[in-house]
């Protein structure tokens, strides 16, 4: 299991930096981080070990078990699930970095917690790029206003953008949602916001990581190819209406 772990992460380093040679891109301009939804802790730990730093996780409640032993192994954790506003208590505790801002009521509600907590937290705006309904993320055409209303909450720091691109097997459709959110950060940065530095645009999965690359990816979150397939559907993780039986 651990050679597996091993080998699979040297592809996708190796498949990071040929798309950023084909781009024209520094291999360093684009992170990694390691989707560990329903990974158990001893394997994301190996991971660490082999020099990776980057954690993204998407439930509270699986946050929370695993947090304390992130936190330990001083773990870069970036929240990237759907987030339900009576979890805020419990993410806030464990995470570095929330990906997932998609709402001004989700927004707002973080932002009192945060000022109570006297604390401050890294977002991303989350954008459904595809349109697809079973997904979540702003509507492209409400994200501007979405940033600027987010801007003036002096808790948050806005770092960039965050969406996961389409399923398809079109190649061309994947890359659409991609330039949108690389279009998107372009006019939010010409609005130059105060305190606002969108430099992060957090796209490509392990299936489309090239093509975001190519279309400026920061940061890939990458799980199945890293750790195998899931048991869970990823719409158990993207859409609380779904029950495991
Ligand atoms: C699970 C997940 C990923 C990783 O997806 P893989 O296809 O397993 O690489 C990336 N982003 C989010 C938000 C996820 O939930």
């Amino acid at each position: 299991m651990s050679e597996l772990i091993i080998q699979n992460l040297q592809t996708i380093h190796r498949r990071i930096q040929a798309a950023c040679k084909k781009a024209n891109r520094d291999a360093d301009e684009v992170k990694l981080l390691l989707a560990t939804k329903t990974v158990d802790i001893e394997r994301i730990k190996f991971a660490l070990g082999q020099g990776e730093n980057l954690v993204g996780e998407n439930k509270a409640q699986e946050l929370k078990q695993k947090g304390n032993t992130l936190q330990t192994l001083q773990a870069n954790v970036h929240f990237i699930g759907h987030l339900q506003t009576n979890k805020i208590k419990e993410v806030i505790k464990w995470a570095n970095c929330i990906e997932s801002i998609d709402r001004f009521s989700l927004a707002e509600k973080l932002h009192n917690r945060l000022a109570f907590e006297q604390k401050t937290m890294d977002v991303f705006i989350q954008v459904n790029t595809s349109y697809e309904a079973s997904k979540f993320g702003a509507a492209p055409e409400h994200t501007l206003e979405l940033i600027q209303q987010v801007a003036q909450f002096n808790t948050m720091n806005i770092k960039g953008l965050m969406t996961i691109g389409l399923f398809s097997e079109a190649p061309e459709k994947v890359r659409k949602c991609f330039q949108l959110l690389k279009n998107l950060q372009q006019q939010a940065m010409n609005l130059n916001l105060p305190n606002v530095d969108l430099r992060e645009l957090s796209m490509g999965m392990s299936g489309d990581l090239e093509i975001a690359i190519e279309e400026g990816a920061t940061i890939v979150r990458v799980g199945t190819a890293i750790f195998g397939e899931r048991v869970y559907p990823d719409s158990y993780y993207w859409d609380e209406g779904t029950q495991i039986v």
